[in-house]
């Protein structure tokens, strides 16, 4: 059928939405694929649904390849499986919870891995029923902290979600690799700008996990990667902790009176001026020991204060404390917060007071310390010494404070080693598409999934996860593609694969249109027909922005018996006679 823009349900807009602050945003809304109903929720109007049921398919083909089984499980869960994983309180804030009328409680799926174990559990007893690949294609709810862009962060969004389930580890390897090599060709199919990158295991708990993420200067994720082929994501990376050194021969830390030094590059200057280095080198940021305070929130809603120290030319990196204070939640330290711990000498914070230990062992009740893996036994440090204008210099860890442990969150720089060696790291952003765990045993032993081994001994199964993330893949299609004019998709994904303009009033011009339409559907092409009275330049406007890979124009040129083809993406155009633009147009839509 040819649909028609007369017919079809779509009104473009010549502004942005007010709160639409990436492109693919603002242009899903303008062209009319997608609606706000509430933040970070959204109506997907018949365009958009038309790309989503492409990426859903190829999603599809390629888990059915690799022997994926489709199933689908309700959005409405009940509170059991996920109370018996601890979810439930884990999943915190973002997880939506709601009662039925009886008063049990519910929840909607943030993501299923429980529910999947329990149905194999239920079905699957021998290993002669392993290895199993289900997946589902299904609407999740999360509700985020911060929703933005769209439907990359909705609160209701659709994923794609895969359980592998093994007999043993080499079992669980294979299927990794064997998902792995279907995202990729998932994502090569979709037509964007991909890489992968080591991952935090975050709340799914597990081991090896790695994820896709598509290039976006615009993206919220930050990966690293060197020549040497090292990529993770920053919340991942591990920063080596330099060897152990002795320090027999280093001097005895000593306290100083250090007036009017509030920055790190005012103690760094005071320091080169009064207390040059012995081995000669100037003072940097880095030979200074910064102790950030933040507030853990934990999971019963208490809170822990948290004292970091790090070297002063790191800040700490809101992403990757999140993941490493997980499922506890940072939180600001307040100014109550410092009133109710009086010991901590706002701007002075250091591991020493009067010559001895104050925080790590010695630490104000309740107070946890923990340091940076560059800060190792032996290293020397300059640091505030509790006392208002006043620092500790010659400071030895190890020798003259230890912490309660370390924590490996101070931001990630560009230049910084590889941690396997293989050069220095370069930063880039990106947009999370798809994500892919080892998760190993523990929602099967946390659900008592058992199957007979080939010697009839019962053994826990082990698992894998992976998720795609389907609306957000839209955007980030349409993030990569976009241009000053318009969407832009690839032919694999577009909504339809011709849009035909039809110009002017002249019923021959319509005539013509509608012929071509009709060879065009005829041969199996989906094709819109512009068949409004609008004004030329409206009309290509639009089509423009409705971003079909193929354009073709027919209008005053018909005169002379020629129509225009226009490539959406290149922007040429050409002009071909009237009765060959059917074989033509069909060229370029096969090429
Ligand atoms: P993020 O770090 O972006 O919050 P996540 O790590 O919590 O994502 P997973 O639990 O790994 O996400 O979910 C699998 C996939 O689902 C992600 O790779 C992503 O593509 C998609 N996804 C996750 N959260 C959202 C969301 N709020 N809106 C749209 N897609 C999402
Ligand atoms: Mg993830």
């Amino acid at each position: 059928m040819i649909a028609r823009m007369t017919k079809l349900f779509v009104r473009t807009l010549r502004e942005s939405p007010a709160d639409a602050e990436f492109p693919s945003h603002k242009l899903l809304v303008r062209a009319g694929y997608i609606r706000r109903a509430a933040p970070g929720i959204y109506t997907w109007l018949p365009l958009g649904i038309a790309v989503l049921a492409k990426i859903e398919r190829i999603v599809r083909e390629e888990m059915d390849a690799i022997g994926g089984q489709e199933v689908r499980f309700p959005a409405l869960l009940p509170r059991e499986p996920y109370e018996a994983t601890n979810r439930w309180t884990e999943y915190g804030d973002n997880l939506f919870r709601l009662k039925d009328r009886k008063g049990a409680d519910m929840l909607l799926g943030p993501t299923h891995e429980e529910m999947f174990t329990l149905l194999v559990k239920d079905l699957c007893s021998s290993y002669k029923d392993l290895p199993l690949n289900l997946y589902q294609i299904q609407t999740k709810y999360r509700d985020e902290a911060r929703p933005r862009a769209g439907v990359i962060r909705g609160r209701e969004f659709v994923m794609k979600d895969a359980y592998t389930f093994d007999i043993d580890r080499a079992g669980l390897e294979r299927a990794y690799q064997q998902m792995r090599d279907a995202y990729c060709r998932i994502f090569d199919r979709l037509g964007f700008h991909y890489v992968i990158v080591k991952a935090d295991a975050g709340a799914m708990g597990g081991s090896a996990s790695e994820e896709f993420q598509a290039v976006s200067p615009n993206g919220e994720d930050t990966f690293v990667y060197s020549d040497g082929g090292y990529a993770a994501n920053v919340e991942a990376v591990v920063t080596p902790a330099p060897a152990a050194q002795a320090w027999d021969d280093a001097p005895a830390a000593h306290v100083e009176d250090t007036p009017d030094v509030p920055t790190i590059d005012s103690l760094v200057a005071m320091c080169e001026e009064r207390f040059p280095r012995s081995d000669g080198r100037a003072w940097t940021g880095a030979d200074t020991l910064k102790n950030v305070v933040v507030m853990i929130k934990n999971l019963d809603g208490t809170r822990t204060p948290l004292v970091i120290g790090l070297p002063g030319d790191r800040q700490v990196d809101d992403k990757r404390l999140e993941v490493a204070v997980a499922p506890g939640e940072p939180d600001a330290f307040t100014e109550d917060d410092f009133a109710a711990y009086p010991q901590l000498a706002r701007g002075y914070i250091g591991p020493m007071k009067d010559g001895a230990q104050f925080l790590g062992e010695d630490a104000p009740a309740g107070v946890r310390y923990l340091l940076d893996p560059r800060v190792a036994p032996g290293t020397t440090w300059v640091s505030g010494a509790n006392e208002d204008g006043h620092h500790c210099l010659d400071l030895v860890a190890g020798r003259d404070f230890t912490a309660d442990g370390t924590i490996d969150v101070a931001e990630v720089r560009e230049g910084d080693p590889a941690p396997d060696g293989s050069g220095p790291l370069k930063l880039a952003r990106g947009i999370e598409i798809g994500h892919i765990f080892q998760l190993g045993y523990k929602y099967a032993e946390a659900l008592g999934l058992k199957v007979l081994d080939p010697n009839g001994k019962l053994v826990t199964a082990i698992m894998g996860s992976y998720g795609l993330g389907v609306t957000r893949a839209l955007a980030a299609i349409a993030e990569d593609t976009y241009d000053e004019r318009g969407l832009c998709w690839p032919r694999q994904v577009a909504p339809y694969d011709v849009m035909v303009v039809a110009t002017g009033k002249d019923a021959a011009v319509f005539e013509a249109a509608q012929q071509l339409c009709q060879g065009l559907d005829d041969a199996g092409v989906a094709v819109l027909y512009d068949d409004r009275k609008a004004s030329p330049g409206v009309k290509f406007a639009d089509a423009e922005l409705l971003g079909m890979p193929t354009i073709v124009v027919v209008g005053r040129g018909l005169a002379q018996g020629v129509v225009e083809i226009r490539d959406r993406k290149s922007g040429t155009a050409r002009e071909v006679p009237v009765d060959e633009a059917l074989a033509q147009v069909l060229a370029e839509v096969e090429r």
